[in-house]
């Protein structure tokens, strides 16, 4: 059986390198003060996306909301191996919490599909709520598997993926079309390919192939049009898809649609305050335990 597999991956901001001020007075991410850079996770997502294509043939397309820089992502992605890419963009996305997120990304996945797996890292490091993938999944109304560390086999319509929880591992059988969210002990995400990367390099979206001939008054639009052609030939064109190609209620989307707001965050550093020596005993255990108590640790 092929599989035609949709991967969804986030830019984030490189939360191990922040240069300048995290967060805006609006409680959005300051992404001029953060280098950008792929969701670990989703590196993941993509690394399973095309080991699925190489055991059972088929499609990956991997998509992403974010501004046009987000496109960086998405030509990473091509390096790797996938098919096809989207790039969602839209100032009325900005600002979207998990709610608006999963319900443009559910849009997204209506009009680029069918699609037998949706793929999702487990969480974005910047958000990190792991709340997008089985919010988009309910949205989609198919089943999902969660913290998935290897997808066993697929087989006859269904699946089996072995799922991290506490302690351990579960076995979960699903029928496709479903839903994956994918944890990081998953695979090693493999590198860009040198060949590929020469080849896709030059892939780009509209509003780059624009920018190319000056910005958005360009007006000639049959040069448009034949460069367009062109690209789409050779596999060099990112979809690219504002809120109107979308069938979205604007009021559901970015700021408009997102409830929850980010008022402040903040910067925890744990300090020890020195340490106790417990002798090994019934009686040095006793004595901690008590202490524990006295302190309202321990009930
Ligand atoms: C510090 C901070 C705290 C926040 N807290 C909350 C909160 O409590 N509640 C809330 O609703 N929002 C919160 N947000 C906003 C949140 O970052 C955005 O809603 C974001 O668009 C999605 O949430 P996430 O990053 O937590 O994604 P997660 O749910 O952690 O992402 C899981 C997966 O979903 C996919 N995915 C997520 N976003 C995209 C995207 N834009 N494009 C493609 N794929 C995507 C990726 O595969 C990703 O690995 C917070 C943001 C910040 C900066």
């Amino acid at each position: 059986m092929s599989l035609t597999i949709l991967v969804f991956a986030k830019q984030v901001p490189d939360t191990k390198n922040i240069t300048g001020k995290a967060m805006k007075d609006d409680g959005t991410v300051n992404r001029a003060a953060l280098p950008a850079i792929f969701n670990p996770e989703d590196l993941n997502g993509v690394e399973l996306a095309l080991a699925l294509r190489e055991r059972y043939g088929g499609k990956v397309v991997v998509a992403t909301m974010g501004p046009p820089a987000a496109a960086n992502i998405l030509r990473h992605a091509l390096y790797m191996g996938a098919d096809e890419s989207i790039l969602l963009t839209d100032r009325r996305f900005a600002g979207a919490d998990t709610l608006a997120t999963s319900y443009t990304l559910a849009a997204a996945a209506r009009k680029a599909g069918p699609f037998d797996l949706v793929i999702c890292g487990r969480q974005a490091i910047d958000g990190d709520t792991a709340q997008v993938g089985p919010q988009l999944a309910e949205k989609l109304n198919i089943p999902q598997l969660i913290y998935v560390a290897e997808v066993e086999s697929v087989e006859a319509g269904r699946l089996r993926g072995r799922c991290l929880i506490d302690g351990g591992y579960e076995i979960i059988e699903s029928p496709l079309p479903c839903l994956l969210t994918v944890v990081a002990e998953a695979n090693v995400p493999r590198p860009a390919g040198a060949r590929r990367l020469m080849q896709y390099k030059r892939a780009v979206t509209r509003s780059e192939l624009l920018a190319r001939h000056g910005g958005r008054d360009y007006e000639d639009a049959n040069v448009l049009a034949e460069e367009e052609a062109s690209l789409r030939r050779r596999g060099l064109w990112i979809h690219e898809w504002t809120a109107g190609d979308l069938a979205v209620d604007p009021n559901r989307i970015g700021m408009a649609g997102s409830p929850t707001k980010v008022k402040a965050i903040q910067s925890v550093v744990l300090t020890g305050k020195g340490s106790k020596q417990v002798p090994p005993t019934d009686e040095g255990i006793a004595g901690l335990v008590h202490e524990l108590i006295a302190e309202h640790i321990l009930s």
